[in-house]
């Protein structure tokens, strides 16, 4: 299997190539030329994770010299449970499934896609490498646990100054050692071009030096399909139908795997992208015009985006026979409806959402009337988010003991200005 650039201008890599690179030469995000096609029976017997995963994975690693550890790799990177879980609205009486994404060591989603990562490249690195990371939130934390003391590697990750929650910089700024943390005076999206411009500076290009661990790279986010299969299948065993997924949806990595779990053929019906107050995403769909914009503050600022980078791997599937428009819809969610979401949680579902989960089950709340079963990807641990969800809640959250042990260490970072030339002077280590 070889991958391409969305923009079609550089060469057909192997998949540890494309990884160890990040984003393309010219620009664009690396794609897989073809997707295998997979039948439900290919995964009779198999019920762990971790081989669902090596299963899915498999075809994409193909003449990859990491294809020999690829099943080593899930094991060490997926050794986390994912919960499929069936709960009801005591409103409405009708059954939803929550895909728990979140038990992993920063009880967030992101955990998945930087763990299976972080193994890529050690098993393969020889150089040293410099990882470079944007983050609104949760990815920076995830990619911080799990590149922390791995020889070779040095990360560096930019958050913006005033949009993380406190507990979310903490387990951004807790680690030390191989990681430098560095808060950007602007939002998510200097952060991001931050590190898109060290991407293109030709000073640091092509050194083979540099990676990026943001969801521009498709070591990031093909793993993250392994557990729309696993799911989509488990639903299937256990109700004998298919279910449609509504996803949270930010920078849109976590919602093209579901795109690509899809076209691979597992069983799921519509793709609803749940956004928050930026809503570039749901007006592309009412308008068909693409027009990113600045990204405005919200409750669920892990998907405080404005430039949705991983639309561009969502378009270039129409180029391969998927049409966006049959299979996927958008919602956009204010912060009143995440904050009624969250207040009627416990009430109406048993269950305490974080407010990007809150997005998607408002969303799902919207569907009465259709027909389909919807799988609720839930994309966070609401501890994380404490400040916004106890007061709607009227209670502590209980905070799992992995949160925990990261809440009681020593917080280490700077703060940096927006501006390219400053920041290029801390990507050189030794
Ligand atoms: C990153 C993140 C999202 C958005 O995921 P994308 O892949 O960027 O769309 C949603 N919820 C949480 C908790 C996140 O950390």
């Amino acid at each position: 299997m070889r991958f391409f650039s969305t923009r079609e201008k550089s060469p057909g890599l192997l998949i540890s190539e494309a990884i160890a690179l990040g984003l393309a030469s010219d620009g664009g995000l690396y794609v897989p030329d073809r997707f295998p096609c997979f039948q439900i029976e290919d995964f009779d017997g198999v019920t762990e994770f971790p081989e669902f995963a090596f299963l899915v994975l498999k075809p994409f690693f193909e003449a990859d010299p990491l294809s020999g550890e690829l099943e080593k790799i899930c094991k060490r990177a997926f050794s986390f449970p994912v919960i499929l879980k069936d709960v009801r609205s005591s409103q409405s009486g009708l059954a939803t499934s929550v895909l728990e994404l979140f038990h992993g060591p920063t009880a967030a989603f992101k955990d998945v896609g930087a763990r299976f990562l972080a193994e890529c490249l050690s098993a393969r690195s020889r150089t040293k490498q410099t990882i470079l990371v944007a983050t609104s939130g949760d990815t920076g934390g995830a990619v911080a646990s799990a590149f922390h003391g791995r020889p070779g590697f040095e990360v560096v990750i930019v958050f913006p100054k005033d949009g993380v929650s406190e507990r979310q910089r903490q387990q951004l700024t807790c680690w030390g050692g191989n990681i430098h943390t560095y808060a950007v005076k602007g939002s998510f999206d200097t952060c991001q071009k931050l590190v898109k411009s060290a991407f293109s500076d030709p000073e640091l290009r092509g050194t083979g030096k540099m990676s990026s661990a943001n969801s521009i790279n498709i070591g990031r986010l093909l793993p993250q399909v392994t557990y729309y299969a696993m799911a989509s299948i488990q639903y299937l065993r256990k109700h004998h139908c298919s279910a449609s997924f509504i996803i949270p949806t930010g920078n849109a990595g976590n919602a093209v795997a579901a795109l690509w779990a899809k076209k691979m053929g597992f069983p799921i019906g519509s793709i609803g992208m749940a956004t928050n107050a930026n809503r570039v995403i749901p007006d592309y769909f009412k308008s068909g015009d693409w027009k990113p914009s600045a990204s405005v503050a919200t409750l669920a600022n892990a998907m405080d985006v404005g430039h949705a980078s991983n639309m561009e791997r969502a378009f270039h599937l129409e180029s391969q026979g998927f049409h966006l428009k049959e299979n996927v819809f958008s919602v956009s969610v204010s912060d009143e409806e995440i904050r009624k979401t969250i207040g009627a949680g416990e009430k109406e579902y048993g269950e305490i959402w974080c407010p990007h989960t809150a997005t998607a089950i408002y969303v799902r709340n919207l569907q009465r009337g259709a027909s389909q079963d919807w799988i609720v990807v839930s994309t966070a641990h609401p501890a994380k988010f404490e400040t916004i969800v106890e007061p709607l809640i009227g209670h502590r959250i209980e905070v799992p003991k992995v949160l925990e042990d990261l809440l009681t260490l020593k917080s280490n970072y700077e703060e940096i200005s927006g501006d390219y030339e400053d920041f290029s002077k801390l990507l050189f280590f030794g």
